[in-house]
């Protein structure tokens, strides 16, 4: 079979490789929640927030704690050291090997998506967090609803060998709906891809953190972003594999008080910790350091 991705001639580093420096676009997260105004409305609690505030917050409602959704350049501004991102993988992009068609053609879905800049739903490359080098891989809800493809699974492998190559921690923020049923059977072969890359990651005693944001559901859930060696994620982050109402269809039964949100997972031993958003940096590191300590003490394999 022909392979699912266009492999164009590499650039050395995409517009995205900037995004560590500092400059937060703030404004990707919005949605419908913060208009191109002063002002900003919560979607938990309905304050009405000043928007400059909010973004000086991090993008957390400064009332209620409530994590608005932020960009894959947002993520890599607030974890990664100012202007230390490499981006790898930027010359992939999807082909569509099914001719798929909904209501649009997949490659016109593509072709609206990749308008906003970026080739596919995940940005991979390798910086420091708090000085400590590491693999890092951040997905966008805004490319197609941060759904896994072909090239998704594709970049985070690569990323992953080059964990392995280089000896370094690898960390995936996850924020996604799922596979993408754009292409069928080779977005579900991801989920296999990725589990294979971090066995073997795992066996080298390098270690995968997995952070979930709001939402992780689907096929991301049901593969690499639960299979961290230390699973973090955002306060009130939905994280499931099927949506609450399948569920409830399925099984006939009321679903609990705060069903799939992380707090309701810490409880049950799906999710090691919750971290918020200002404290995600330094609580990286300090697992960065903690697996690195560990892995120096093992003997050698
Ligand atoms: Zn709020």
């Amino acid at each position: 079979m022909a392979s699912p991705f266009n492999l164009k001639k590499e650039g050395s580093k995409s517009p995205a490789g900037k995004s560590a420096t500092g400059k937060s676009g703030g404004g990707s997260s919005s949605g419908k929640n913060s208009p191109d105004g002063i002002w900003v409305k919560c979607p938990d609690c309905s304050e009405i927030l000043f928007r400059k505030e909010v973004e000086r917050n991090q993008w957390v409602c400064v009332k209620c704690s409530h994590h608005f959704r932020i960009s894959a350049d947002d993520y890599l501004a607030l974890m990664v050291d100012e202007g230390t991102f490499d981006e790898r993988f930027t010359n992939l992009s999807s082909l569509d090997p099914l001719k798929f068609k909904d209501s649009k053609r997949y490659p016109d879905r593509l072709r609206d998506a990749e308008a906003g800049g970026r080739k596919d739903a995940v940005v991979t490359g390798i910086g420091r967090v708090a000085g400590e080098p590491a693999c890092v891989a951040v997905m966008d809800f805004n490319f197609m609803g941060g759904s896994m493809g072909s090239v998704v699974g594709e970049k985070l492998a690569r990323l992953t060998e080059v964990a392995i190559q280089e000896e370094l921690p690898l960390i995936i923020v996850s924020c996604s709906g799922g596979a993408r049923m754009q292409e069928g059977i080779l977005s579900l072969m991801q989920l296999a891809k990725t589990s294979v890359q971090l066995a073997r990651l795992g066996e080298r005693g390098l270690p995968f953190i997995s952070v979930m944001t709001h939402p992780t559901t689907g096929g991301v859930t049901a593969s690499f972003a639960m299979l961290g060696d230390v699973i973090l994620a955002e306060p009130k982050a939905l994280i499931g594999f099927a949506g609450p109402r399948v569920i409830e269809q399925t099984i006939q039964q009321e679903l609990p008080k705060g069903f799939q949100r992380s707090e309701f997972l810490l409880e049950h031993g799906m999710v090691d910790q919750i971290v918020s958003r200002k404290d995600l940096k330094s609580s990286l590191a300090q697992f960065i350091r903690f697996f690195r300590d560990a892995r120096a003490a093992r003997p050698a394999l």
